[in-house]
């Protein structure tokens, strides 16, 4: 349990958080942060000590890198997220068991009344004012997407089996699009940061009620987390309160919630894209004005990727490139996985190609592969319904 108070120029909050491992798993992969000002939880995922890592790390680094720009804003939380984000990938490049670890992401820096929120994933913030409930973050799921496409309604996306699966996570690429929102706080007010632990089992109106307990804060955190443990407690359960109990008024307070997205996302990733190309032809181009086509070819007989053959995971021997029309890599290992296998937020990755040093680590790779089904809450059966159907 962490309790703090924090008093930030012309407002103050108070906040506190607790985690539980919950009933079904062995480990506890959500990492938090409750500061005097700035608040986050990560729910890791990955196999192994994966995701506990990725949470761990994400965390810290947002905690440092805001600690390091002195103030909250939007760019200032976008940059610790974008730092963040680059650890864990780099730390998941490095050691083969942690290759796929990633993890959500919500964190929220409150500066002179205003709450700056950021987010990736599917851990969520929400609104408790006047005793309604908002959920004021979106999800970064398969099911919310379908939702949004009106493929899915909301009530059939609260029981889909694969209502955990992210379409995006931190650490799962060199980049991360993040969704930045602010939000102008009024005396009163109470923000909800949580994991799917505790969203997986209870509806929004019952996260109203709950959390809008006169109680002493870490009461209700406790309460909130003994329920879900009640409901079975399948996944970790991570709960933080923050109570506004100043800020400054006169701020038109009738549309409390700005939201802004990261600018251009997917120019960015566009972009990305791109310039990995772009040194790699250059390099290639390099070699052959040079004159160097032994050495072209010796780097290409070197080198390894895991990418997509079509829509099927396979292990290329050579470049991830043309030459004058030419293929610089040829399929070695077709395998037995397809884009729909492999962990959404994980396609990306595999659509850049992923190099490998030799055909035994292009083969360690594919091993490592998330899988879809590997969402950050695997069980996903969360109480065992008494009034089953589906027995033989
Ligand atoms: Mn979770």
């Amino acid at each position: 349990m962490t309790t703090t108070r924090g008093r930030v120029e012309d407002a103050s909050v108070r906040a506190a958080g607790l985690s539980d491992v919950g009933r079904a798993r062995e480990r506890n992969e959500d990492a938090s942060f409750v500061g005097e000002t700035l608040f986050a939880v990560a729910d890791g995922l990955g196999g192994h000590r994966a995701g506990e890592v990725a949470s761990g790390i994400a965390v810290a680094e947002i905690e440092s890198a805001q600690r390091k720009a002195g103030r909250a804003g939007s760019d200032t939380l976008l940059r610790a997220v974008q730092s963040a984000n680059r650890r864990v990938f780099e730390r998941a490049q490095e050691e083969p068991d942690l290759l796929g670890m990633g993890t959500t992401i919500t964190v929220v820096a409150i500066d002179r009344g205003v709450a700056h929120l950021a987010h990736v994933g599917d851990s969520r913030c929400y609104l408790i004012r006047d005793g309604a409930i908002t959920q004021v973050t979106q999800d970064h799921t398969l099911v919310a997407r379908m939702v949004a496409e009106g493929k899915l309604s909301a009530e059939e996306a609260e029981v889909h089996p694969q209502r955990s699966v992210l379409t995006r996570a931190l650490g799962a690429g060199p980049n991360v699009d993040v969704d930045t929102l602010e939000l102008q706080l009024v005396a009163g007010d109470r923000l909800l940061l949580c994991s799917d632990g505790l969203t997986a089992v209870m509806s929004d109106d019952e996260l109203g009620s709950a959390a809008a307990s006169a109680a002493d804060m870490e009461v209700t955190c406790r309460e909130l987390i003994d329920e879900a443990n009640n409901r079975g407690g399948p996944d970790n359960i991570t709960v933080l309160l923050v109570d506004v109990l100043s800020a400054p008024d006169g701020r038109g307070t009738a549309a409390p919630v700005a939201s802004s997205k990261e600018p251009a996302p997917q120019e960015e990733r566009r972009h990305r894209r791109v310039s990995v190309r772009l040194l790699v032809w250059l390099a290639v181009v390099a070699l052959v004005v040079g004159g160097s086509w032994a050495a072209l070819r010796a780097w290409s007989d070197r080198s390894w990727y895991v990418g997509f053959e079509g829509t099927r995971v396979a292990i290329y021997h050579g470049l991830p490139t043309t030459i004058f029309g030419i293929d610089m890599s040829e399929v070695e290992v077709r395998t037995a996985m397809t884009a729909s296998d492999v962990a959404p937020f994980f396609r990306l990755r595999l659509e850049e190609g992923i190099g490998a040093r030799s055909l035994a680590h292009a083969r360690r790779i594919v091993a490592q592969i998330p899988r879809s089904a590997d969402g950050p809450t695997p069980t996903q059966t969360p109480t065992p319904t008494p009034t089953g159907t589906a027995s033989p």
